[in-house]
């Protein structure tokens, strides 16, 4: 048989589905007896994108505030879940791509991703959750999320 999973890694942008997402990767970590990781990334890109043109990316002064406000809601939304500050990821730079490589150096199994975030449901997958479900080297779990929830 199979060995179920043994590290599941629950990625959040604190939409406002995410409680919905987290409680589906809390059961599952449950029902293994799986360690659950939570991840939160702080996207540097709309620094880049912006409508200004190229402003440097990465803007120390306002990526420490958004680090600053991140690492609280992430703490509080970890301390809600039962996962102690070692399972608590940070990370600054492109989500996908965060994603990715901290699945890979912290030996996660399952990555729990919603459907969509903060982009929106225009699209039938979000793009992070598209990016992860292509490049990911484990399973993947996206939780759908629909407009009436
Ligand atoms: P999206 O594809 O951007 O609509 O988002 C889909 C899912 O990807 C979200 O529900 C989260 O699970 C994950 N995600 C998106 N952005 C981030 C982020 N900045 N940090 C961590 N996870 C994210």
């Amino acid at each position: 048989m199979m060995a179920g999973y043994q590290h599941i890694l629950l990625t959040t942008d604190f939409s406002k589905c995410s409680q919905q997402v987290a409680q589906r990767a809390r059961d599952l970590a449950n029902l293994y007896h799986a360690r659950l990781s939570l991840l939160h990334v702080v996207d540097n890109l709309p620094i880049a994108d912006s409508v200004y043109g190229p402003v440097i990316p990465f803007d120390v002064d306002i990526t420490d505030q958004l680090v600053e406000t991140a690492r609280k809601r992430l703490r509080a939304m970890a301390d809600e879940l039962g996962i102690p500050s070692d399972s608590q990821s940070l990370e600054v730079g492109s989500p996908q791509l965060e994603i990715i490589r901290v699945a890979q150096e912290s030996e996660v199994d399952l990555i729990v991703v919603g459907s969509h975030g903060r982009h929106g449901l225009s699209l039938l997958l979000g793009s992070t959750a598209n990016a992860v479900l292509h490049h990911a080297k484990c399973d993947v779990l996206a939780v759908r999320l629909k407009d009436d929830e």
